[in-house]
Parts: structure tokens; C-alpha cells; sequence
């Protein structure tokens, strides 16, 4: 009975994931065209939601900058397992075109690497949908997120919190 009962809320999950809203580059818009009525992403299940505490996943869009990075690791912690990671955009691989900006967080996928990433710059809001469709097989499936057994972003995160023990004070309710 039970087994049936979680069965049923991971099927409700994985057909109606929530994102934590959380823009960091400007490929963000083409998550904006998303919500549009030309492709309106709520007829797939997907829902942008404040804080990270009842998000399934996390976007990043684009560009991080280091000034950015650590309340986005700092967002990353604070959803609930398990948590993946969606990233788009030729920024969020290896700086995109900021690639020799030393503002710019070049090497994402060895920090927080992403179950799903879409290329482009920026993607196109089909291309976006299809790996988002991706995020849903991923989260049926009930598959380990990469960012659990790969990545350097708990260390990096402990630092930052050495380096300034405010950041755990902070609430990180996101976007808006
Ligand atoms: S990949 Fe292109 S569109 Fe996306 S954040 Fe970088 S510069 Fe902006």
C-alpha cells in the first residue's frame, strides 16, 4: 500500500515539476518566451516557484558570474533531494563568449554539473522544452543527480562560507 502511495506522488512529481526561479544570464528570456502562449510550458507541468525548499530543479541560464556563484551553490543546498540541475547556454559551459572575462565562472559542469544541458546562444525556447521534456524522464525515472556523486561545488561552497559565514544567513528566496 504504501509502495503504491509513493509510486503515486513520484508519478504526480515527475509530471508536474517546479523549478526554482533563478536567472543568472541572459538566456533567461528565452525561458520568458516559454511561459508565453505561444508554447506556455504550464500545459507540460512546469511551474517557476520562489524558493528553493520545494523546487525538483534548478535552471541555470546562461552566465554565472563569481559574485553570483556562491548563492547559487548556496540555492543548490538548499532544495530538497533529489534535486537536479538543468543548465542552458554556451555561458554555462565554459564562459560563452565571456569565456576570458575574469568576472565570468568559466568550468560550471565541474562545479554543479548539469543532468541537463541545451547548447545554443541563447537556446531556442524549442530547443529549451526538449531538454526540459528530458528533466521529466529524468525525474520519472528517478534517476541519482549528477551534481550527488560529481562536481566541487561543496567544497567551493564551504569556503565561501568561511569567507563570509553571512551568506548562511541569508534567505534565499529567489526570483520573483
Ligand atoms: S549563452 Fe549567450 S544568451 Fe546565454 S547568457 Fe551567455 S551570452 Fe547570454
Amino acid at each position: 500500500m504504501l509502495t503504491k502511495f509513493l509510486d503515486f506522488f513520484g508519478w504526480a512529481r515527475a509530471n508536474s515539476p517546479w523549478m526554482v526561479h533563478y536567472c543568472s544570464g541572459c538566456c533567461s528570456l528565452e525561458i520568458l518566451a516559454l511561459m508565453g502562449p505561444r508554447f506556455d510550458w504550464e500545459r507540460y507541468g512546469f511551474m517557476p516557484v520562489p524558493s528553493p525548499r520545494q523546487a525538483d530543479f534548478i535552471v541555470i541560464t546562461g552566465l554565472v558570474s563569481r559574485k553570483v556563484l556562491p548563492v547559487l551553490l548556496m540555492t543548490y543546498d538548499q532544495m530538497p533531494k533529489p534535486r537536479y540541475v538543468f543548465a542552458i547556454g554556451s555561458c554555462a559551459f565554459d564562459g560563452g563568449p565571456y569565456y576570458d572575462s575574469t568576472s565570468v565562472v568559466t568550468n560550471i559542469p565541474e562545479i554543479l554539473p548539469p543532468d541537463v544541458f541545451v547548447a545554443g546562444c541563447p537556446p531556442t525556447p524549442e530547443a529549451i522544452l526538449e531538454g526540459l521534456l528530458e528533466m521529466k524522464k529524468i525525474i520519472r525515472e528517478k534517476r541519482e543527480a549528477k551534481a550527488e556523486k560529481e562536481g566541487t561545488w561543496r567544497e567551493i561552497l564551504k569556503q565561501e562560507l568561511e569567507k563570509n559565514p553571512l551568506l548562511a544567513k541569508q534567505p534565499f528566496f529567489v526570483g520573483g
